[in-house]
């Protein structure tokens, strides 16, 4: 007998650019989770887990997801419409990957998509608790970022963008930082005084990112908690 998934109805859809998405789904049934936290999608019989990028009181969830043109399940997401349904494998958000409160500086450094857990976060905790949110995030181009506009006028965040290809025509128009953010991150950190005593590092979205992030601050007292989407 096959089984009955939990399902969750497409209520919009935003194409930021033409590999990256916004993908707004309401649930049949509302279900608990934590900012940090992940849902993992099935279609076909494909799982794969993506980071919500909505609070729990919103009542909807959000993503942010990137095609990749010859991944399994991806471009069966670009296919879907308002009004379509995709089942979920769980109706529980799952992960560690969990705000820390410990410290009073909380720096969210990502790249693209890797953004999601943190919005979540932010929507729900920022301006409430006290503590300084930093969200470094790094991609190739510009019109990548998907949240810079609402993280930078969100009032207990200090919001950095990087590209890492400031020569392509794509980003022409760009004035704001350029390289890595692995490779700027010392220099955001001593720009806003930002200590190991008092600062959490968060770290999401590709490898590489992770992995240099890690090796550049962990040596030098800071905790840094990760996330690894591929
Ligand atoms: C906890 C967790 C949360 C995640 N949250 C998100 C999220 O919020 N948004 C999101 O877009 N993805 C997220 N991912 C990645 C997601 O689960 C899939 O791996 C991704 O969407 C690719 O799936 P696919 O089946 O199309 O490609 P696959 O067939 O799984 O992969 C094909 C190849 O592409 C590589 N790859 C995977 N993702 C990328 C990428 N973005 N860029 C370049 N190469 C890639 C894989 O390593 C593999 O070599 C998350 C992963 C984890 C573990």
């Amino acid at each position: 007998m096959e089984k009955n998934y939990p399902k969750a109805l497409v209520v919009d859809r935003r194409d930021l650019t033409q590999d990256l998405m916004i993908l707004t789904l309401k649930p049949e049934t509302l279900f608990p989770f934590a900012p940090g936290q992940y849902c993992t999608f099935m279609k076909d019989g494909i799982k794969r887990p993506y980071s919500i990028a909505s609070a729990p009181h919103e009542g909807f969830l959000e993503f942010f997801i990137e095609l990749v043109p010859h991944g399994a399940l991806t471009p069966k997401l670009w296919e879907l419409k308002i009004g379509d349904t995709i089942e979920m494998l769980f109706n529980r958000g799952k992960g560690v990957f969990l705000f820390e409160p410990a410290l009073h500086n909380q720096v969210m450094v990502c790249t693209v998509t890797g953004v999601a857990p943190f919005v979540s976060m932010i929507r729900m905790l920022g301006g409430s608790t006290g503590h300084k949110f930093y969200v470094f995030q790094g991609a190739s181009y510009c019109d990548e970022f998907g949240y810079d506009t609402e993280l930078a006028n969100t009032k207990s965040v200090t919001y950095v963008s990087t590209v890492s290809r400031p020569q392509d025509s794509r980003n022409a128009a760009w004035q704001g930082e350029t390289k890595r953010v692995n490779e700027r991150i010392e220099e955001f950190l001593m720009r806003f005084k930002l200590l190991p005593e008092n600062t959490m590092i968060y770290a999401c979205g590709n490898s590489g990112m992770i992995k240099d992030v890690t090796q550049r601050l962990e040596p030098r007292g800071y905790r840094v908690r990760a996330e690894e989407f591929f």
